[in-house]
This record gives structure tokens, C-alpha cells and sequence, in this order.
């Protein structure tokens, strides 16, 4: 018979079975209960397979003891998605090999990982052209990579955190800067390998199972049957967004488990696409006497980022630049912030340009005309062109984190309850100053400190309010919540990066509404019928 291009077949492998940690073995494993969101959970087991087989053997001893199951990676995630609720915490931190390479008949280049081989490893690996595993690798691997050494070709998804591993930004479908011009990791995820809850294994490719015209899809059953599901019906936004399982007209099923954030199926494999890199790459800080001039800088960017190679905008407001002002008078050289950051620079932004070697004095030419045009002044810009300059301005920007870090410590010290309150929302390009306006206002309003920064480009600024008391910390939360219905209004995203893990889970709910919810909890099921994996993640439990 024929296979159905909207039924997928997982198929048995013989399992292994890895060892497993319990009771006072558990002693000084705390790490693993806790993700960078700082939340700490319980686990009666951990494990640690080394191959897709020893992760089909955790499955079934975990079916046998009734162990929920929460999949781990390197916990670099702040939503807690890695943080386990009991049962068994899986991590596949030892998963870590880069397998292979090919190149496809149209030239295009795709690696082949285990899910927690490191995003900074790959795309040093890619880089160089050298990877720790090639003596393994097949003689059709090797030929590849001589042929991927005569290329200059990269992995464009980059979260800040380069110590996340492949699988875990599969499963977060992670994006960051660049993403305004690459996009965010999915449209790079070629196939995956996944186990699922029954200890079956999907080999899943893109392009070759979809869900039908209606929706439909089906996984077939041990016993020949065919279980029925239905992606969900709600909108994607139109925006960055990480909330939700995936959904699109006749879905590609390989879509459903990027992003899942470790709900549908455990991620053991994957294959990314490799891209040309541009031949050269610079930065540019630019400065602003108002955050509406750097708006309309923003906005003319957007529109030709193509072609001038606009591969990253980022913004810092007005009181951010204060801020950092601040932080040099009390820190000077230290602070990493330089000397001659002029007074009348109000707001700043921060380009990446990628581009031909030939083409870039046009580039910085153009770009300075449009400088001047927005009402900037091209002379106070700030431009990198080699490696040590760019960490120059690297420094600069990660200046602004770290110091937002440093005062919620201080805030800490005196009440121990607070915790930085950092929103990850995005709305479509003609809300951008709508929803800046309805930031300041209600900020202004509330008498609350906060900085604006972030990923301008694609509207996704993360708001950081800087509680100082526990009154602060309860306004904060209030406006959070209002931002994220006012952003979800505008049709916008209030999980576009970050994703919904264990602490958003109303987040989702004001995304996709309760029919929404329950139509994702039926795909879920459908994957995963004893609702056991990733327990508290998405759904609160
Ligand atoms: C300083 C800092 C900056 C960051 N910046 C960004 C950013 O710019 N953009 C961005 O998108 N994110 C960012 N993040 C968040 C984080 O790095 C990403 O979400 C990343 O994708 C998580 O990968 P991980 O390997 O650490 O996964 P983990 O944290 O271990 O897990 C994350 C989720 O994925 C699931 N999971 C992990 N591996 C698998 C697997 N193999 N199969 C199934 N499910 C799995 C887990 O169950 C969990 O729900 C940042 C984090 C930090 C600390």
C-alpha cells in the first residue's frame, strides 16, 4: 500500500538501555533540575543516553515506572521548559556528536547533528571547516566537507546563547538578531529524528509528509490502525513568535515538533541547511538625538535591508543611554562603555551589515546618506570593520544587560522577592510606534524604572522594568500582563523568542484563546496519549 503523504510511520528500533540516576544518587545533580529562569524542580530519575537507542530504552523504562518524562539540553532556556515537574529528567547533554555532511544535487550543503551538539560548535565547526567527530564520519561526509571548505557558508539562527545545544533550539525554534534577515531556526531544520512517548522513532524529512487540505494528519498505530488529528485553526502572527505549536495551510509535520518546546517528542537528530555568508561583515552604531528619529531610521532600514545587507537592527533608548552613562561615571574604563559617547546622543542603533567586499564603500556610503536624512549625524556614527573593533562595540552592547543584571542584584540584596521583569513581545512592522507609545505611557505612568533595547528590526523589544521595592515588582507584573493582551490586540506575539516554557503559560492562552488550547492539547495527545512529556510546559499542568 501506498503511504499517505499526511499519515507519518514511526517505526520500533531495538532500544538500549542507559543507566539512570536515583534516590542518593540524585545527590549533587541539582543543576540539572533548573534552566537559566532560575526555577528549580523535582525529578525522581535522571538520565544521560548516548545514542537514539539508549533514548528509546529511557522511554519504555520510563512508560514502566509511569515517570513523566522532561527533556533537557544545555538549560540554557529562561521560560523553565527543561525544568522537570518529577519523573525522569532526560538530558541529552552527552548527545553531542556532528555526524555527518552532504551535499544535495542543487549544491546546497545540510549537516547532520545529534540534538545536543552545541550551536557554538557547529558554527565554528562550519566555519573552519574542522569538526572533532570527521574520522568517523563516511567517506560521502568527507567528500562534502573538502567541497564545503572551498565555500564560505554558515548556520544563520543565532540566539545570544551560543552555549545552547542544536535540539534545544529546535525544540525553541530559537531566533535572535539576525533573524531579521535570516528568519528564525525552523526554515533551516531539513529533518529530524524523534522518539516518541510509545518508544517509536520518526525519521521525518521536510517536504515529504503535510497535513491535508482539512488539516488532517494521522500517525499510524502499532496494530495498522491510523489515530486522526487536526492541526490547530488559530492565525500564526505575523510576527517573530514562539508561542504555540506551529500551524499553516496544508502544515509540513516536521513544523509541529519545531518549537514544541519538548512536548510532542524527543528531538535525537538533525539535519540544518547551510547559506552563504557574505564575503564581509561590519557593524555600525548609530546614535540619535530622540527615539522618533530612530524610528524613522528604523523604518527606512527595513525597506531596503536587502539590499544594503541589513542583516541585524537593534535598539538602545533613551534610558538605557542614560544608563550606561551612569554606569561609566561609576565604573569609568571598567564599564566597558567608551569615553566619547557624546551627550546628544539620546537613543542608538546598532546595525550588522553583511555583504560583497566590492560593494561595501557603497554600502557605508548609502547608509550615511540615509543617516543624514533621518536626522542623524553620519559623523557620530561608529563603525567596525575588523574583528577587534566589532568586540569593541560587542562590549558596548553587552554592557546593557549586564548592567540591568546588576542592578536587580542590588535590588535583591534588599528584597530578596524581586526578579528582573523582561517582556519578549513582537508586533507587526505598522505597530511599532504604537506600541513604543503605549510602553512609555503606561511606564511613565506607573513611576516605574525601565530600559527599552533589543531586536527593533523585527518590533520585538524586550522591556526591562527595574523593580526597586515589591510594590514596583507588583505594578511591573501588572503592566506585563497588560502588555502582552495589548500586543496579542495588535496581532502580535507576546512569547516571540523566549518561548512559553512553565512560566507563560497565560501568555498562550491570551495568543490562541481556549479553543485554541484545546486544539493543541489534542495534537498533543495524539503524540503523546498518557500527556506525559514536558509536564507543566505550554499547558499549566
Ligand atoms: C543570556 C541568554 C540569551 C538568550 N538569548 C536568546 C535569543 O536571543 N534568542 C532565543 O531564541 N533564545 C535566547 N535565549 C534562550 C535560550 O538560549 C534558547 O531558548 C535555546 O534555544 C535553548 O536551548 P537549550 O539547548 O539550552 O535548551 P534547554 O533550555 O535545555 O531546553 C529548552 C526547551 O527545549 C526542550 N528541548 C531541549 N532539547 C530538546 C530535544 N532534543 N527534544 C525535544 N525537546 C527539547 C526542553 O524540554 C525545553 O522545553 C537566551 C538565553 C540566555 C541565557
Amino acid at each position: 500500500m501506498t503511504a499517505l503523504p499526511h499519515v507519518l510511520h514511526p517505526q520500533p528500533i531495538a532500544a538500549a538501555f542507559p543507566s539512570f540516576l536515583t534516590g542518593p544518587s540524585l545527590a549533587g545533580m541539582e543543576k540539572y533540575l533548573a534552566d537559566e529562569s532560575r526555577r528549580q524542580g523535582t525529578a525522581e530519575a535522571m538520565s544521560f543516553p548516548t545514542s537514539t537507542a539508549e533514548v528509546v530504552g529511557a522511554v519504555e523504562e520510563a512508560n514502566e515506572k509511569g515517570w513523566p518524562i522532561t527533556v533537557s539540553a544545555a538549560r540554557t532556556g529562561i521560560t523553565a521548559g527543561a525544568v522537570p515537574e518529577g519523573g525522569l529528567l532526560l538530558s541529552l547533554e552527552r548527545l553531542t556528536a556532528i555526524t555527518g555532511l552532504r551535499q544535495a544535487a542543487d549544491g546546497t550543503f545540510y549537516l547532520h547533528c545529534e540534538a545536543g551538539a552545541l550551536l557554538a560548535d557547529v558554527q565554528k565547526g562550519v566555519r573552519t571547516g574542522s569538526f572533532a567527530d570527521v574520522a568517523q564520519w563516511s567517506a560521502v561526509s568527507k567528500r562534502a566537507l573538502e567541497a564545503l571548505k572551498q565555500v564560505k557558508l554558515f548556520y544563520p539562527p543565532d540566539p545570544t546563547e551560543t552555549s545552547a545545544a542544536i535540539g534545544g533550539t529546535v525544540a525553541c525554534n530559537a531566533s535572535g538578531a539576525h533573524t531579521f534577515l535570516y528568519g528564525p531556526t525552523r526554515p533551516y531544520v531539513q529533518r529530524l529524528v524523534v522518539v516518541l512517548t510509545d518508544g517509536r522513532v520518526l525519521d521525518l524529512e521536510r517536504g515529504t509528509h503535510l497535513a491535508g487540505p482539512d488539516g488532517r494528519f494521522g500517525i499510524a498505530q502499532p496494530d495498522g490502525t491510523v489515530a486522526w488529528g487536526t492541526v490547530p485553526s488559530y492565525l500564526w502572527p505575523r510576527t517573530k513568535n514562539s508561542a504555540g505549536y506551529y500551524t499553516a495551510p496544508e502544515l509540513d509535520l516536521i513544523d509541529l515538533f519545531i518549537g514544541s518546546e519538548g512536548t510532542l517528542g524527543i528531538i535525537t537528530e538533525a539535519e540544518i541547511r547551510l547559506v552563504a555568508a557574505p564575503e564581509t561583515n561590519c557593524a555600525i552604531m548609530t546614535f540619535w538625538p530622540d527615539e522618533a528619529t530612530a524610528l524613522r531610521f528604523t523604518r527606512a532600514l527595513r525597506e531596503r535591508r536587502a539590499e544594503l545587507g541589513v542583516e541585524a537592527i537593534e535598539y538602545v533608548d533613551p534610558n538605557a543611554m542614560a544608563m550606561l552613562r551612569d554606569r561609566r561615571t561609576t565604573l569609568g574604563a571598567a564599564s566597558g562603555i567608551p569615553s566619547c559617547l557624546s551627550d546628544s546622543a539620546q537613543s542608538a542603533i546598532y546595525l550588522d551589515i553583511g555583504t560583497a567586499v566590492a560593494a561595501l564603500p557603497q554600502v557605508l556610503a548609502e547608509l550615511a546618506e540615509l543617516v543624514t536624512t533621518c536626522g542623524g549625524d553620519p559623523e557620530q556614527c561608529w563603525s567596525a570593520m575588523e574583528r577587534d573593533e566589532r568586540e569593541r562595540l560587542r562590549i558596548f552592547r553587552h554592557a546593557l544587560p549586564e548592567t540591568v543584571n546588576s542592578m536587580i542584584a542590588e535590588a535583591r540584596k534588599r528584597h530578596p522577592g524581586i526578579t528582573k521583569l523582561g517582556t519578549d513581545m513582537a508586533v507587526p512592522d505598522e505597530h511599532l510606534e504604537r506600541i513604543m507609545a503605549v510602553y512609555r505611557e503606561k511606564l511613565d505612568a506607573a513611576d516605574l524604572t525601565y530600559v527599552v533595547f533589543g531586536h527593533i528590526g523585527n518590533n520585538h523589544l524586550h522591556v526591562n522594568i527595574l523593580p526597586r521595592n515589591p510594590e514596583d515588582y507588583r505594578k511591573g507584573w501588572e503592566l506585563y500582563h497588560e502588555f502582552a493582551r495589548t500586543v496579542v490586540e495588535l496581532g502580535g506575539s507576546p512569547a516571540a523568542e523566549h518561548g512559553i516554557g512553565k512560566l507563560k503559560t497565560d501568555f498562550l492562552e491570551f495568543l490562541v484563546g481556549a479553543k485554541g488550547i484545546a486544539e493543541m492539547r489534542e495534537v498533543k495527545r495524539l503524540f503523546d496519549p498518557g500527556m506525559r512529556l514536558g509536564m507543566g510546559t505550554l499547558f499549566a499542568a
